[in-house]
């Protein structure tokens, strides 16, 4: 196999196990001091020697090199996919089969760890036909949330990738946008008119009483600029930052609201998320809603978590035609510009 894709492969599947980070990294910058290389450069100076004391690539590197020049898979990347691949049962799998993108991704511009055009390229190498980068908004400092100026920005970097790559892929401009305490979104309106998606979450007083939460809630789905409610209770479930519990709100009056209003619930497939629980998914399901199966992705590797998504979608019977990501392009555009 190609010794590049080898290295770029393994960081990914690492990433998606949420391995540490400078084993990713260390991947990642041998794939890319690799990619340097015309093929027979590399081929010649991994036969001759040279490739050992290359800086940026270490012995796990050249091993993989070694390995996939023989033309086979290397055995740690056939051990890592076997660790992460293929676990879905039959209905999930299928499910998988008709996901066609994510619409909740970030880059290095807010608190994800990736350039955009990366997280593009890893989100078509995936199959995906579109992936929305929603980066965070202005208030949720903690995560560089993007000001107005620099969404402008981001903007045109979006459209330069879409104008290098081909017609098979869309990445589609998108925020993360915090609904504020007083339910208000953290961006300008003339801005959030501007975007492909729009993903509402609740980031700050996760604690808000019921009461509070519910409107603040209700306000951003009744807002016209929402497109999907983004991990609707807050809660983690397990993971480097501990867990939390999830936050109080009136669902029956939010999944309403949001069938309503067309917005989508989603279902984040972060592995320390999981959010919303069973059986709120079940009532979303019963209220009517639609539902996004989205990554929350920080790095490319995590634009796999969907599977986790898909697994519990299909476990809850969600009709796949419920699924804004399951839609073609056309159909899911059609969708947010409503
Ligand atoms: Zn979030
Ligand atoms: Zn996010």
């Amino acid at each position: 196999m190609d010794p590049v894709d080898a290295l770029t492969e393994t960081a990914f599947l690492l990433e998606r196990e949420l391995a540490p980070g400078f084993k990713v990294k260390a991947f990642r910058r041998a794939a890319a001091v690799a990619g340097e290389l015309p093929a027979e450069e590399l081929a010649a100076r991994a036969s001759d020697g040279r490739l050992a004391r290359t800086k940026g690539i270490g012995d796990r590197s050249l091993e993989i090199v070694l390995q996939a020049l023989e033309g086979r898979v290397p055995d740690y990347l056939a051990a890592l996919r076997a660790r992460t691949g293929e676990k879905l049962g039959p209905g999930a799998k299928a499910l998988r089969e008709q996901l066609r993108g994510d619409l909740h991704a970030h880059s290095d511009w807010s608190d994800g760890t990736t350039d955009i055009p990366s997280m593009a390229a890893a989100a078509r190498a995936l199959g995906h036909e579109y992936l929305a980068l929603t980066d965070h908004s202005p208030s949720l400092k903690i995560a560089h949330g993007l000001t107005p100026e620099r969404l402008e920005a981001e903007l045109e970097v979006v459209a330069a990738v879409n104008a290098e790559g081909d017609e098979g892929f869309r990445l589609l401009a998108g925020i993360e946008v915090d609904i504020l305490a007083d339910g208000a979104l953290d961006q300008e309106s003339a801005l959030l008119d501007r975007l492909d998606v729009v993903v509402a979450s609740v980031h700050s007083k996760l604690r808000d009483e019921k009461g509070p939460m519910t409107a603040r809630m209700l306000a951003a789905i009744r807002s016209g600029r929402a497109d999907v409610l983004g991990h609707c209770t807050g809660r983690l479930v397990q993971g480097s930052r501990g867990t939390r519990p999830q936050s109080e709100f009136d669902a029956d009056a939010v999944f309403a609201a949001c069938a309503d209003a067309g917005v989508a619930v989603e279902i984040n497939s972060r592995p320390e998320r999981q959010d919303p629980p069973d059986e709120l998914i079940a009532l979303a399901l019963e209220a009517g809603c639609l539902f996004s199966i989205d990554s929350d992705a920080h790095a490319p590797g995590h634009l796999g978590f969907i599977d986790l998504g898909a697994e519990r979608a299909a476990a809850a019977g969600i009709p796949p035609e419920r699924i804004v990501t399951t839609w073609p392009l056309e159909q899911l555009l059609a969708w947010t510009a409503r």
